[in-house]
């Protein structure tokens, strides 16, 4: 698991599974876990990594409700975890479903955990909005489109966007279950701007990349939705990310972007 220090305030851990990233952001003596690593002696060493840093994790979020990004409850088992309303609906609307997932994922590479993923009723945060952490408040933006649900998590006094499912240099976009082509059109028109601004965005797949190199993304993945809604299977992959995994993935895109009913009915 690699650890990179993005501000004084701000570090990340990225997972050995997927590049999922999980980032810390501490205010005074307050610092919360936002989205997860994935692998079990990561989450065991997490806690350790927190305090060597002396950040006092009091509590945690996620950017959606898929389970690989909901596991930081194992780090810390007294945090309560905070999630957009978006994402609180999800969980109820669906309960067990990302125990299952987690299951699943475990069963089929022999993965040995603690215990049972323990998801108390997670504190439903409007959004957009805000959320207090010490002296200072994070920004939550809607992120939406990879799935139902989700949020975006400006820090403004680091200028750190952590965006969620979005803006990875190693995944193409993704319409899981619940997403949409124009719901996630909407979410990059959203970020823009914060990507803009942004010293360092942090992908929930994937290394930490600077401005410049997320706006490339953004606008590659702009031009990859454009052509998954006009050409189906045909739409070009962009050119870093177009590997067996990445064609998968586009397979269930086309899947998914043909299924929803046409304006015409
Ligand atoms: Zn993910």
């Amino acid at each position: 698991m690699k650890a990179v220090g993005l501000h004084p305030d701000v570090f990340v851990v990225t997972s050995r599974i997927w590049q999922t990233t999980c980032t810390l952001v501490k205010s005074g003596e307050e610092a919360f876990c936002v989205d997860s690593p994935v692998l079990p002696d990561e989450l065991e060493l997490l806690p350790a990594i927190a305090e060597q840093a002396s950040f006092r994790v009091v509590g945690c979020l996620a950017t959606h409700a898929d389970w690989d990004h909901l596991l930081g409850r194992y780090a810390f088992p007294a945090a309560p975890l905070g999630l957009a309303e978006s994402s609180a609906a999800r969980l109820r609307g669906e309960p067990g479903a990302a125990q299952r997932d987690l299951r699943e994922f475990d069963e089929e590479h022999y993965v040995e955990r603690p215990g049972p993923l323990s998801l108390p009723s997670a504190q439903a945060l409007p959004v957009p909005g805000h959320c207090a952490v010490g002296e200072r408040e994070l920004e939550l933006h809607v992120a939406e489109g990879h799935t139902v649900d989700g949020m975006a998590v400006w820090i403004p006094w680091a200028s750190v966007l952590v965006c969620g499912d979005y803006l990875s240099p190693v995944e193409i976009p993704w319409l899981s279950p619940g997403g949409s082509v124009s719901a996630y059109q909407a979410t990059l028109d959203r970020l823009e701007p914060l990507v803009e601004r942004a010293s360092f965005v942090v992908p929930g797949h994937g290394a930490v990349i600077d401005s410049e190199r997320a706006l490339a993304v953004l606008r590659e993945d702009r031009a990859y939705l454009s052509a998954l809604a006009a050409d189906g299977a045909d739409a070009a992959l962009p050119l870093t990310r177009r590997n067996g995994a990445m064609k998968k993935i586009h397979a269930e895109n086309v899947e998914r972007a043909g299924s929803r009913p046409s304006p015409a009915g």
